[in-house]
């Protein structure tokens, strides 16, 4: 049987391109004891991925070239020589951009298809949900009343991180990139309050209007002159949450921005980066409490599933252009 892969082909210099990225067809070799054959279902699409693409210094090692990518994958097992899986068993973890691959088992974690769809394992219920939940919960320090601004707010984590604040008796404001998606965070996940940043001027006005009495929280998935504008109108002892700098990721120079340091000075504000990893040892709570508001229709979550394994390299770029709402997803 021959099996699709995925290489990184070159490492993108500004937005990744097609040609970055390179199909072969490799055979399944015959599994050894202790191994499963893995059959992929849904592949997970992230921001993260481009840094991982670049041989920068980071927080985790960059992808190497011409070896598969690897990102959250959900996958069937359809064969097994390992006690701990069976056939028929699903499991999610970081797997590589093939239709079909062999594991050992480690790092698998075996989910269960009949308690959520698969696909929120690697969204609300996966790496997204915690990093929302965690971020938040962790840095922001939410107190009811107080208002919180989300950039990326439509996205995967941002959409995940409103409705928390939501719960926990906030006031809450996103910002996106089309009034599509304004709508969808005001309609369908009970924001307060959305901007479009591609038609306001002013962004630091709009946000003024939208938040009189100033920002207590802002989380902050886009970086760039979004979150300048959002510095302009926090309040004292405000929690910044870094999770992310998409607007960024792909700059071939340093970027211009505002400097920080009399923001924070005059607010007595804090200004924290964050990686998910980082709170491994509160996974099983959060995941606890995600899986109540889930099942309680207290969190809703949106996705964008584009289908079919040659379009994963597309859909990864078009992360870059907006195209998702909620969590974006190729199904094989
Ligand atoms: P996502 O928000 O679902 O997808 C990316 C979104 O970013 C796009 O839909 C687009 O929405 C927006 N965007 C793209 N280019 C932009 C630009 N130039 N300016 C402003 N917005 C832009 O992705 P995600 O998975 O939820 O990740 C969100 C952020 O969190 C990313 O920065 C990611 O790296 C970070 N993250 C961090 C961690 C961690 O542990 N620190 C974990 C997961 C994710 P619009 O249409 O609104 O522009």
């Amino acid at each position: 049987m021959t099996n699709k892969t995925i290489l990184l082909n070159k490492r993108p210099v500004g937005k990744p391109q097609l040609s970055d990225f390179k199909f072969i067809s490799t055979e399944i070799e015959e599994l050894i004891k202790g191994e499963v054959l893995l059959k992929t279902t849904y592949v997970s699409v992230d921001p993260y991925l481009r840094g991982r693409m670049s041989d920068a210094k980071s927080y985790v090692p960059p992808f190497e070239l011409n070896k598969p990518i690897t990102s959250g994958i959900v996958a069937e097992v359809v064969e097994s020589k390992n006690k701990e899986f069976k056939k028929g068993d699903y499991v999610s973890g970081m797997l590589a951009w093939k239709e079909y691959q062999k594991s050992n088992g480690e790092g698998l974690l075996k989910i269960d298809a009949s308690k959520a769809p698969l696909s929120t394992y690697l969204g609300v219920l996966g790496m997204t949900g915690l990093t929302a939940y965690l971020g938040l919960t962790e840095i922001g320090k939410p107190k009811r009343g107080e208002t919180i601004v989300i950039s990326g707010a439509a996205g995967a984590v941002g959409s995940i991180v409103g409705q928390i604040a939501k719960n926990l008796g906030c006031k809450v404001i996103g910002i996106a990139g089309t009034d599509d998606k304004v709508t969808m965070l005001k309609s369908s996940l009970r924001f307060d309050a959305a901007i479009n940043y591609n038609t306001t001027k002013n962004m630091a006005e709009a946000i003024k209007e939208v938040a009189p009495n100033g920002v207590d929280i802002y989380f902050d998935n886009v970086g760039g002159p979004i979150s300048d504008a959002v510095l302009f109108n926090i309040n004292k002892f405000a929690r910044i949450i870094i999770c992310g700098a998409i607007s960024i990721y792909n700059n071939t120079e340093l970027p211009q921005s505002i400097s920080v340091q009399p923001f924070l000075v005059k607010n007595s504000a804090l200004m924290q980066g964050f990686i998910v990893s980082n709170y491994a040892e509160k996974f099983p709570e959060a995941i606890q409490q995600l899986s109540k508001w889930l099942a309680a229709g207290k969190i809703t979550y949106a996705e964008t599933v584009v289908q079919g394994f040659d379009k994963i390299p597309q859909t990864f770029l078009d992360l870059f252009d907006g195209k998702n709402s909620g969590k974006m997803l190729i199904k094989i």
